[in-house]
C-alpha cells in the first residue's frame, strides 16, 4: 500500500483487554456496510438502526438508552436543544386543523413558537391556567390534539395537577407531553403518571456544567418513537456525539448535584423568607408556592430553582443590590455549578392574570457552592434592598 492510501486506512488495533469505565465518543457522519445486499436492505435496520450519522451513533445511543432507563420509557430522541425537543413534538403530533394547550407559565419561547410559527400554518393554541386542574375539560374541542404541561411552571413555580389533567386528556383521546426539566427524572416520572412525551432541556441539570445545549423526549410507544425520529431526519436535525459525551459525563453526578442543589435552595429560600425585602417565596416546601400539596403528593423533592417575589418598596434598588452580589452571576440559562440569579419581568406575557402585582420577581439557581457563602451573598443583596429611602 502506498503512503497516499495508508494515510486514510488507520491499523486496527486490539480492543483485547480494554476495559474502561468511560462511554467513548464515537464520530460518524458515513456509515460503511459490509456488502452490496446490506447497503439496499439498510432501510430495514429501522429507527434505531445505524445508516448515516445524522441518525446517532453508539454515544449517542447510550444517551438515550440511559435517559429512557431514568425516564422509565422504552425509547428517547435526542434534539440540539430542549426548545427543539419541545418543536419536534409539536411538530410530530400537530396537523393544519388542530390545536395544542399550553399553560400560561410555559417556558416563553413556546409560546412565542405557537403564535409565530404554528399559527401561519393554521395551527392553533389556547392558553389555559396552569392550577385548573380537571377543571381544563372545558377548554378541550374536536380540534385539541395536544395538551402540554410543564410543572413547575417557568419562573412563578405552580405545579399543575398532571394526573388529573393526564385522565382529562386520556377521556377525550388527547395526548399529553410534560416538560420535566425542573425535576429531572431523579425527582419526578411523567410516564409513569401516564403522561405520552416526557421532554427535558438536558442543557439544564443533566449538563450541569453550563456549556452544552441539547434536549430529549422519552416516550414508551414505539410508534411515536418512529414518528419523532422521522421529524427530525426529514427537517435534518440530529446532535454532535461530543455533546452526547459531556451529557453521558454530567449525568453521572445528577443525584448528588440535585441532592446538593435541592438541600440548599431550601435552605436560601427560607433565609429569604425571613428577610424584609421578601414579600412571597415560590419554592414548592413552603405553602405560598401554588400547587404545594400536588408538589408534596408527586414528587420526591425539590431541585435548585426557586423564586422571590420582592417587596414593593424594595424594588426600585433591584439595579443596585443585583451589582452588590459577588458569587451569584446575573444569567438566565440555570442548572450549572455557579449559582445563577435572573431578574424576571413576566406579567406582560400572562394572559390568565395573577402576574401583573408580582413586579420584577427573582429566579434563583443554587449551585454547588457552600451554603454559608451564598446566604452571604443574598444577604449582601438584602441588605441593599431593605436601606431606607431611594
Ligand atoms: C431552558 C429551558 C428550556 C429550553 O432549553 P434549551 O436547551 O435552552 O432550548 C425548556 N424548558 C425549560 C423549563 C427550560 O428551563
Amino acid at each position: 500500500m502506498k503512503d497516499l492510501t495508508r494515510v486514510v486506512h488507520h491499523p486496527e488495533v486490539s480492543l483485547a483487554g480494554y476495559a474502561s469505565l468511560t462511554v467513548p465518543t464515537y464520530r460518524a457522519s458515513t456509515i460503511v456496510f459490509a456488502s452490496a445486499a446490506d447497503y439496499a436492505n439498510r432501510k430495514g435496520r429501522g429507527p434505531d438502526g445505524y445508516t448515516y450519522g445524522l441518525q446517532g451513533t453508539p454515544t449517542t445511543k447510550t444517551l438515550e438508552a440511559q435517559l429512557s432507563a431514568l425516564e422509565g420509557g422504552a425509547h428517547t430522541l435526542i434534539v440540539p436543544s430542549g426548545q427543539a425537543a419541545i418543536t419536534n413534538i409539536f411538530m410530530t403530533v400537530l396537523r393544519p386543523g388542530d390545536t395544542v394547550m399550553i399553560p400560561d407559565n410555559v417556558y416563553p419561547p413556546v409560546k412565542a413558537f405557537c403564535r409565530d410559527f404554528l399559527v401561519p400554518r393554521g395551527i392553533g393554541f389556547t392558553v389555559y391556567d396552569p392550577m385548573a386542574g380537571a377543571a381544563i375539560e372545558t377548554l378541550i374541542d374536536a380540534r385539541t390534539k395536544l395538551i402540554w404541561m410543564e410543572s413547575p411552571g417557568s419562573t412563578t413555580m405552580e405545579f399543575c395537577d398532571i394526573p388529573a389533567i393526564v385522565a382529562v386528556a386520556r377521556a377525550h383521546g388527547v395526548l399529553t407531553g410534560c416538560d420535566n426539566t425542573w425535576a429531572t427524572p431523579m425527582l419526578f416520572k411523567p410516564l409513569e403518571h401516564g403522561v405520552d412525551f416526557s421532554m427535558e432541556a438536558l442543557t439544564k441539570y443533566v449538563g450541569g456544567h453550563s456549556d452544552i445545549l441539547l434536549g430529549s423526549v422519552s416516550v414508551t410507544d414505539a410508534g411515536r418513537y418512529a414518528a419523532l425520529k422521522d421529524t427530525a431526519r426529514l427537517m435534518g436535525i440530529g446532535v454532535s456525539p461530543d455533546e452526547c459525551a459531556l451529557a453521558l459525563r454530567g449525568i453521572e453526578t445528577l443525584g448528588v448535584r440535585l441532592a446538593h442543589m435541592g438541600r440548599a435552595a431550601q435552605e436560601m429560600a427560607t433565609f429569604l423568607a425571613g428577610r424584609a425585602c421578601v414579600a412571597q417565596v415560590l419554592h414548592p416546601a413552603f405553602e405560598s408556592c401554588p400547587g404545594h400539596a400536588i408538589w408534596q403528593r408527586d414528587f420526591n423533592g425539590a431541585s435548585g430553582v426557586f423564586t422571590v417575589v420582592l417587596a414593593s418598596e424594595c424594588q426600585a434598588r433591584l439595579d443596585e443590590a443585583l451589582g452588590a452580589l459577588m458569587l451569584f452571576a446575573i444569567g438566565a440559562s440555570w442548572g450549572g455549578t455557579r449559582s445563577l440569579v435572573a431578574p424576571m419581568a413576566i406579567g406582560h406575557d400572562r394572559v390568565h392574570g395573577g402576574a401583573e402585582g408580582l413586579g420584577t420577581v427573582l429566579r434563583i439557581s443554587i449551585g454547588l457552592e457552600d451554603e454559608a457563602d451564598l446566604r452571604a451573598d443574598l444577604a449582601r443583596l438584602c441588605d441593599v434592598l431593605e436601606q431606607a429611602g431611594g
